[in-house]
C-alpha cells in the first residue's frame, strides 16, 4: 500500500464553484491534481493507493477527506472531475467518524493530528516530503508500506510541521528543487515503481539464470 497525506490550508470546507478551484475553492486544484496523481495510471487505477486530504479553509475547518484507490468509482482524472466529487462530499454533514460520500471517498472532521494518529496505526513508515532531507533514492527501495506527508503551495505552517516530524520516520527529498505538491506524488509513485521494476527484474535473473 501507498499513501499520501496533503494539507491544504486554504482549501474550503464548504461546496465550492468548480468555475474557480484556484481561486474561491482555496487552491483546490492542487489537492485535485494530487489526487489524479495519486490514483490514476493510463486506463486505469492504482488499487494500491490511497490520498488523505486535509482540508483548512473557511469556513468550517478543519475535514478531512480520505480517497481509497481500492474502491473509488466514477472518477475521472480531471480536476473539475474530482473537484465536483470532493464538492459533494462536502455537503455530508461531518463528525469524527468517517462518512462514505461516494465510492471510495469518505470524509470527517478531523485535525492534522487526528489524522496522524490514525494513520501511524495504518502505515509502517511516515514520510514526511520536504527539500532538504535524504535523496529519495538512498531510501525508496527500503520503504515499507509507506505515506507521505506533503504541503500545498503554502507548504506546511510551522506548528503543523512540527507535528508531523514526531510522527515522520525520515525526511525525503526529491529533488534539489522546490516542486509542486502533485509532481511530489509523480515523482514518489515513479521513485516506488522503478523499485519494484528492480525486483521483478532480479527475481527473474535468479529463476533464470
Ligand atoms: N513555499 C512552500 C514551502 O516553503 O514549503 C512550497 C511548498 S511546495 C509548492 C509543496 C510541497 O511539496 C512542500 O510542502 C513539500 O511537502 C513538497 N516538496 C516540494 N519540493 C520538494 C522536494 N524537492 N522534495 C520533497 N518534497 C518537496
Amino acid at each position: 500500500m501507498r499513501g499520501f497525506l496533503v494539507v491544504g490550508n486554504k482549501a474550503v470546507t464548504k461546496p465550492f464553484s468548480l468555475k474557480d478551484l484556484a481561486g474561491s475553492a482555496g487552491r483546490m486544484d492542487i489537492l485535485c491534481r494530487c489526487v489524479a496523481q495519486a490514483l490514476f495510471i493510463s486506463h486505469g487505477i492504482r488499487r494500491d493507493s490511497e490520498i488523505y486530504l486535509l482540508l483548512l479553509g473557511k469556513p468550517d475547518p478543519p475535514k478531512a477527506l480520505k480517497i481509497l484507490g481500492s474502491e473509488v468509482r466514477y472518477m475521472a482524472p480531471d480536476e473539475r472531475n474530482i473537484g465536483g466529487l470532493i464538492r459533494k462530499a462536502l455537503q455530508i454533514k461531518v463528525d469524527s467518524n468517517w462518512k462514505l460520500s461516494t465510492p471510495g471517498i469518505y470524509i470527517a472532521r478531523k485535525n492534522l493530528k487526528d489524522l496522524l494518529d490514525e494513520i501511524s496505526e495504518k502505515y509502517d513508515t511516515i514520510v514526511y516530503l520536504r527539500e532538504g532531507g535524504v535523496d529519495i533514492r538512498d531510501v525508496a527501495c527500503d520503504l515499507k508500506n509507506p505515506l507521505f506527508v506533503l504541503g500545498d503551495h503554502i507548504g506546511l505552517r510551522d506548528e503543523d510541521e512540527r507535528l508531523v516530524l514526531k510522527y515522520a520516520d525520515m525526511t525525503v527529498s526529491l529533488s534539489p528543487l522546490s516542486l509542486q505538491a502533485d509532481q511530489c506524488v509523480v515523482i514518489t509513485h515513479y521513485e516506488l515503481d522503478r523499485c519494484s521494476m528492480q525486483s521483478e527484474s532480479k527475481a527473474k535473473a535468479e529463476t533464470n539464470p
